[in-house]
């Protein structure tokens, strides 16, 4: 897989209207919109993280939080080395890294805000099941941060001028309407930067191919990512409403796609040594 098999996948939008904020995403450079600045929007989800830490309940589960610290550890170490060694700008350069373990048995869901706070609540680890499933969807997450996904859907709002949510945003007001996805005192919160929405098609797509490689780079083993999907699936059709596929619409199509990415990411993306 390189990344022309890629773009013929999710496509390559063109937004050449505004030629200065055209920028490409890492590895797959797919072209994207970015007229909000970064600086800004991580600031803005660093303080919506410190708010979310004071709101939930924190696991006492020092072990897991340790792994996920550890996997999380491993991930941006090995990202940064391998955009140093393809001699690319490293995407994570202004991150601010952090870890939280969330005690939520009912909630199966994981996020990562822009700038790398990343969120897992311990109902996702039923699904994640292991170090490497968990490593799978840190890796998702992860993906849509390095991507600067939220950067792009907010330029994207800016442009069509109908995005409450970027008005929020920046007044620092409060959002009208509700997400449905409840369970979450700090849905608010989180809403404010669109988190507990999907984000589009082609974003979900690279996030999983990028997870995939961003996993595979830090040793892991990534044929557990399909899994993972379809433990969530399975979950889907039972009583309960797994919150991770609410933000994460699965196809059967998704599967077959990360099926495709396995072998090739594997074989071209291996373990990358982190001194
Ligand atoms: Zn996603």
């Amino acid at each position: 897989m390189d990344r022309r098999k890629f773009l013929t996948y999710v496509g390559s939008g063109c937004c050449g209207f505004i030629l200065n904020s055209c920028a490409t995403a890492p590895i797959t450079e797919r072209k994207q919109l970015k007229i909000i600045p970064e600086a800004k929007l991580n600031a803005q989800a660093a303080a919506i993280f410190e708010k979310i830490k004071n709101k939930e309940k924190m696991s006492s589960d020092i072990n897991k939080l340790n792994e996920i610290k550890e996997i999380g550890k491993r991930m941006q170490d090995s990202i940064s080395k391998y955009f140093y060694q393809s001699n690319q700008e490293d995407p994570t350069t202004n991150f601010d890294w952090e870890y939280i373990l969330i005690e939520n048995k009912k909630i199966k869901n994981a996020w990562c805000m822009p700038g790398g706070k990343i969120a897992i609540y311990s109902g996702m680890l039923e699904v994640t099941k292991n170090k490497n499933g968990l490593a799978a969807v840190m890796g998702h997450e992860i993906a849509h941060a390095v991507a600067k996904h939220s950067v792009e859907r907010a330029s994207r709002g800016v442009i069509l001028n109908t995005s409450a949510q970027l008005i929020d945003i920046f007044s620092g007001g409060k959002l009208s309407s509700v997400n449905r996805t409840t369970g979450m005192d700090t849905i608010g919160l989180l809403s404010q930067l669109g988190i507990m929405n999907p984000f589009n098609r082609k974003q979900e797509s690279e996030a999983d191919y990028l997870g995939l490689i961003f996993s595979s780079l830090s040793g892991y083993d990534i044929r557990e990512t399909v899994k993972i999907w379809e433990r969530m699936s399975k979950l889907n059709k039972g009583k309960s409403s797994p919150e991770f596929m609410s933000t994460h619409p699965s196809a059967e199509n998704r599967i077959k796609k990360i099926n495709e990415w396995t072998n090739e990411v594997t074989l071209e993306y291996p373990p990358i040594k982190v001194s």
